[in-house]
């Protein structure tokens, strides 16, 4: 019987619509990430890996895996946590989650959005702390979303779906990304500038680039330094797209007024790290897709696409 290791569980009842089909899942249980160790031994002998983006999947991995490892679906859109080339040179196939967890995504960014540029969690606290003890005209003042500029780094379909929400606030939507969207710049009346400029001109900048090695800390001292006094960063892709240290500072002397970050690096952020201790930054603990019906059809992709590159099919998520 060929073995699928899973390295959390799923959501739903996909995993024995795997074990009716004659596969063996074997899921690991905890909550946490398996050790590396504890991840070599399980997969020897796979014929399939269900992962997620914390795994490190490497060469090592599939060669533990050995050579009947046919299928790795990963539980999510991003892919910077697998070897792609190592996989290719192996016939390994990749699949992944694309499209499912868009419109989800771009929910929890506008959320961040709204919470980082109307102060909500720093008023939270305040209640929270009994330091409201009356309205005053001045009292926690934040940018209007309505009318700002909005500038989307990355134009791919969470950047759109962004665009989409922003356009229902009636911003103007800047955007970047390696290819032109002729198609998505009519339907939002957006515009393509190049990175600098859209750093420049724009009231919120969005990240919803993949992180590969070109957009590796693309938010770095200089272009953060370049934003307009009083922007807001907002981080639902991957936490090295920006560099930490460089954002605090931005933060603390430079223009920004506020930052929201499901991602960041480190991930997890230790609990001392002096980001949490600022007042207008907003992190959540990367639950970008953590839509209920979002993450059921995430654990049908990939589970779909393992069965069906263990049967002989093509997936219908593949990676490369
Ligand atoms: P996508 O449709 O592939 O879009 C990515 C976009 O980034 C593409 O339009 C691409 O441009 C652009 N891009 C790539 N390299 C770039 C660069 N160097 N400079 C500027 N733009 C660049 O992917 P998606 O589904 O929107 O997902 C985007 C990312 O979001 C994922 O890779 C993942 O890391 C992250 N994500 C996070 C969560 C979360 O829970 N927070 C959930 C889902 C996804 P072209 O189209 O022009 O090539």
């Amino acid at each position: 019987m060929s073995r699928v290791f899973v390295t959390r569980n799923l959501p739903g009842n996909s995993l024995d619509q795997l074990r009716q089909a004659g596969l063996e899942v074997d899921v690991w249980p905890d909550f946490l990430a398996p050790p590396r160790q504890e991840m070599l031994e399980r997969a020897r002998g796979v014929a399939g890996l269900i992962t997620m983006l914390e795994d490190r999947v490497d060469a090592e991995l599939m060669d533990a895996a050995g050579p009947g490892l046919k299928v790795i679906a990963q539980y999510a859109v991003g892919l910077d946590n697998i070897d792609l080339e190592a996989a290719r040179e192996r016939g390994i196939v990749v699949t992944h989650t694309p499209g499912v967890l868009t419109d989800a995504t771009a929910d929890l960014a506008f959320a961040l959005l709204t919470a980082a540029a109307r102060r909500v969690v720093e008023g939270h606290d305040y209640v929270r702390r009994g330091q409201w003890k009356t309205w005053h005209p001045e009292l926690l003042l934040g940018p209007e979303l309505y009318g700002a500029t909005v500038g989307v780094v990355g134009f791919g379909r969470i950047g759109q779906a962004f665009a989409r929400r922003a356009r229902g606030f009636d911003m103007e939507v800047l955007y970047t990304s390696r290819h032109r969207k002729p198609e998505a710049e009519a339907e939002l009346n957006a515009k393509h500038v190049e990175l600098n400029e859209l750093i420049e001109r724009s009231d919120f900048v969005s990240l919803h680039t993949p992180l590969t090695p070109e957009t590796m800390q693309l938010m770095n001292a200089e272009r953060l330094g370049r934003m307009k006094e009083g922007a807001i960063l907002i981080n639902t892709a991957r936490g090295k797209v920006v560099d930490t240290a460089a954002l605090l500072d931005a933060l603390e002397n430079g223009p920004l007024f506020a930052a929201g970050l499901d991602v960041t690096d480190p991930e997890p952020l230790p609990a001392d790290h002096p980001l949490l201790d600022h007042p207008r930054v907003v992190v959540t603990p990367h639950i970008g897709s953590a839509g209920r019906q979002t993450r059921l059809k995430m654990a049908e992709m990939v589970t779909g696409d393992v069965q069906a590159v263990l049967s002989g099919q093509q997936p219908h998520f593949p990676a490369f």
